[in-house]
């Protein structure tokens, strides 16, 4: 019988993606989403995608009722959590909103998992590592001090899942990205992020089309081979099928611990001016870019030992920087003939 999955946040950029991987590897997926922080764009590219109509929920996950009841409505195996505010600055200046709502949402998906006996999968992050000191990290790597109400939230929420997969006899996986970029191959589902773009790659792309005027590179004076900062760009398709393979592991029993953390990363150091670079080769484009002070709060150098989900999950990022900017570049360009 086939698999029910509910992807929370399954509107949003990532979890757009992982429901067409989840859905093109034969589950079903029912997308749930309070559309605090998207339109209907990405929702509507991955029925076209799949050239079918997806279940979709309006739910606030901050709803304790609304979210068991949708546990209640489904035979839900597997539940991914993505459901979640995500911008570091905002975090800082507004804690209580990030707090309550990143917090409180997780906690009934887990109350709600642990009575109907579903499967969890948490969307952490490489912030949890700060600022490691001898990069690539493991997942034996220490966490650091979180330096952002963000950051916080993905390091409580991983020590939730921990817990109450102890506690309660449930399964847990926790995913760590590193960063990830571009657009399915299709151009039809994608980042839309609100206003000015705080990440590397839609600000990239939002200057090649002309909506911003100069990109800002922040610091090019690290200690680092070319002066700027160090990061493992991921393709956003590669990292949807990490948790197909993650989802897949928990479904059919073939976890070794009832809570695993993995990596999803590259393994591969890309300098933010050799990311600029091959986006200027690959898509025959000059960029208007400047060199700019350092970002306050940036890391300056963080890449993944993805060893462990190689071995474990049997995956492992296949798609080129380069391929990754061409997508997202023909994600933009799809934005910009649709006026957006
Ligand atoms: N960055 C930049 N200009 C920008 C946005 C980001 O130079 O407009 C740099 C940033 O300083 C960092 C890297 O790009 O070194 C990745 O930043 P992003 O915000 O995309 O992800 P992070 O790794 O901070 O989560």
């Amino acid at each position: 019988m086939k698999k029910t999955v509910l992807v929370s946040g399954g509107a949003g950029f990532i979890g757009s993606h992982v429901t067409v991987e989840l859905c093109q590897a034969g589950y079903d997926v029912v997308i749930a989403d309070n559309m605090s922080n998207c339109d209907e764009t990405n929702y509507k590219g991955v029925c076209a995608i799949l050239s079918r109509q997806l279940p979709f929920e309006k739910v606030d996950f901050c709803d304790a009722a609304a979210a068991n009841a949708l546990f209640d409505k489904y035979h839900i195996d597997a539940v991914i959590h993505f459901a979640a505010f995500k911008a570091v600055g905002e975090s800082v200046a507004e804690p209580l909103m990030y707090y309550k709502n990143n917090l409180d949402s997780f906690l009934n998906v887990l109350e709600a998992a642990r009575s109907h006996g579903t499967h969890v999968l948490f969307s952490s992050s490489a912030t949890v590592y700060g600022e490691p000191d001898n990069p690539p990290v493991t997942e034996q790597s220490p966490r650091q001090e979180a330096t952002s109400p963000y950051g916080n939230t993905k390091q409580m929420c991983e020590d939730f899942l921990r817990d109450c997969v102890k506690a309660y006899g449930m399964h847990g996986i926790a995913l760590r990205y590193f960063n990830p970029i571009g657009a399915h191959p299709s151009a039809l589902i994608g980042e839309l992020p609100r206003g000015v773009p705080n990440n590397l790659v839609p600000y990239i792309t939002q200057t090649a089309i002309g909506k911003r005027e100069c990109l800002s590179i922040f610091g090019n004076d690290y200690p680092t081979p070319d002066g700027t900062c160090l990061r493992d760009f991921i393709d956003i398709v590669d990292l949807a099928q990490a948790h197909v393979c993650a989802v897949t592991r928990m479904i059919d029993g073939k976890m070794e611990e009832p809570y695993e953390i993995f990596n999803v990363g590259t393994g591969r150091p890309v300098s933010v001016m050799e990311l600029v670079n091959a986006f200027e080769k690959v898509n025959k484009i000059k960029l208007n870019y400047r060199i700019a002070p350092r970002r306050p709060g940036d890391v300056m150098a963080i890449w993944a030992d993805p060893a462990l989900a190689e071995k474990k999950l049997g995956w492992k990022a296949k798609r080129s920087v380069e391929e990754t900017l061409a997508s997202a570049w023909a994600w933009e360009k799809r934005l910009a003939e649709a006026g957006k």
